[in-house]
């Protein structure tokens, strides 16, 4: 049974997973969510994970280095009776998802899926676990900048910058990571999703209009304000900086 949670604490998942790639993306990308996640990369470091802080959630690869993932999901399901297990499999076969969920899993997905479907098929989850849990937060605030996630509005002192959806989603990432460095490819995964492995250049014009809508809502501004900055950081990505 999950710890009883506060309010305030982010929901935690566990992702056990050895494709780097993979690991890395599904890390990065819930995190930007704000949940609290934890990554390892073997059945036996994920048993371990788990045992030590037991997690709201698992998003569990089948085929692991040490371990069979079914045999994991039996043991995580046996150790934590209302934990969400949903597994991520790039088997096609039918018997696999049917073991995986005889031995306790939740749910699955797919291999290649997107992170908008894992996200939602998480928030459909977690929407039925205990009060306390998905308690995402909706405002950051940085010097000037106010950026109400929930409303999805943005202001710069006084004045609100009439951001677009792109400009606002990437901006909310930013945000998140607030004095830490963000990767171009983790923006655009978080932000476009489909094009995890894609051209770049939408982003370039993206933050480019950002950054101008940013400046003009600061000179709006009757109280004196600065636009928060993005820097950016040569051949890896940007930081979003107090003004
Ligand atoms: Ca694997």
């Amino acid at each position: 049974m999950p710890a009883p949670q506060d309010r305030d604490s982010a929901t935690t998942l566990l992702v056990i997973e050895d494709d780097d790639t993979i690991g890395r993306h599904l890390e990065t990308g819930l995190r930007g969510q704000g949940y609290a996640t934890t990554w390892c990369r073997t059945g036996k470091g994920g048993l371990a994970a788990a045992r030590a802080a037991p997690p709201d959630a698992v998003l569990l690869d089948l085929g692991l280095p040490d371990a069979d993932g079914i045999d994991i999901a039996r043991e995580l399901r046996s150790r934590l009776p209302d934990v969400l297990i949903m597994i991520l499999t790039a088997r096609t076969d039918d018997i696999d998802v049917i073991a995986g969920l005889d031995a306790g899993a939740d749910d699955y997905l797919v291999k290649p899926f997107t992170l908008s479907v894992l996200l939602a098929r998480l928030r459909a989850h977690l929407r039925r676990l205990p009060a306390g849990h998905d308690d995402r937060r909706e405002t950051y605030r940085l010097g000037n900048l106010v950026l109400d996630t929930r409303a999805r509005t943005c202001f710069v002192g006084d004045a609100e910058a009439p951001l677009r959806s792109k400009e606002f989603d990437l901006l909310t990432v930013l945000a998140r990571h607030a004095g830490a460095a963000v990767s171009r490819e983790d923006l655009m995964a978080q932000v476009w999703d489909e094009n995890w492995f894609g051209p770049t250049k939408t982003l370039d014009v993206t933050l480019a209009s950002l950054r101008r809508r940013l400046q003009q809502a600061a000179t709006a501004s009757r109280q004196p304000a600065r636009p928060p900055v993005i820097a950016t950081l040569r051949g890896y990505g940007y930081r979003l900086e107090e003004g």
